[in-house]
């Protein structure tokens, strides 16, 4: 089997999560397969071997854990990107509109220097709202955004589009409808 299939098969699809229509691509069962989380993270990196990366950021919570071990890889720091009110420090903050409503991610100010360049990393892109505007605040810091990484893509929703025509190089590991 191909290693992306390795990786697709891997994911677990959960049919009517959160709500009724929706079906949600679980995860864990990538991260619990050891053999598909190790190839996960490494196709992750593979087109940045020895490049210099500063920072992974990584958006809280599935992209801290894939984040975390991109960094390493990569010998990179990693910064995590939160939900509002749950960092200690200064913080820049940013909000995004949701189906219903707005949300808010934040960062501390100090995490990355102007002209660091920086990874971002989820795992999952679906209409780009979260990543976008991850982007948007690696941006006003003046951070260089080398790459957004995710590992499931869903095209339909055009998340991955609307990030490549900001000028974001993304790269993504498996499709779902
Ligand atoms: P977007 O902002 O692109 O519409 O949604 C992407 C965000 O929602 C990511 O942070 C992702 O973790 C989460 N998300 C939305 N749908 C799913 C799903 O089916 N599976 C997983 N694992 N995450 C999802």
């Amino acid at each position: 089997q191909s290693t992306t299939g390795d990786i697709r098969s891997a994911i677990r699809s959960i049919p009517d999560y959160p709500r009724p229509g929706v079906v949600f691509r679980d995860i864990t069962t990538l991260l619990g397969n050891a053999r598909a989380f190790r190839r996960t993270v490494d196709e992750m990196v593979q087109p940045w071997p020895g490049a210099k990366i500063d920072k992974v950021a990584g958006i809280e919570a599935r992209g801290f854990i894939l984040g975390g071990a991109v960094a390493h890889q990569l010998g990179a720091g990693f910064v995590p990107i939160r939900k509002k009110g749950k960092l200690p420090h200064d913080t820049v903050s940013i909000a995004y509109s949701l189906e219903y409503g707005l949300d808010e991610i934040e960062m501390h100010r100090d995490a990355i220097a102007a002209g660091e360049r920086v990874i971002l990393v989820d795992d999952l892109i679906a209409t780009g709202g979260t990543a976008t505007a991850a982007v948007d605040l690696l941006h006003r810091i003046g951070a260089e955004v080398v790459a957004a990484v995710f590992v499931i893509d869903l095209p339909d929703l055009g998340g991955a589009e609307k990030l490549r025509r900001k000028g974001v190089t993304v790269r993504t590991l498996v499709q779902f409808e």
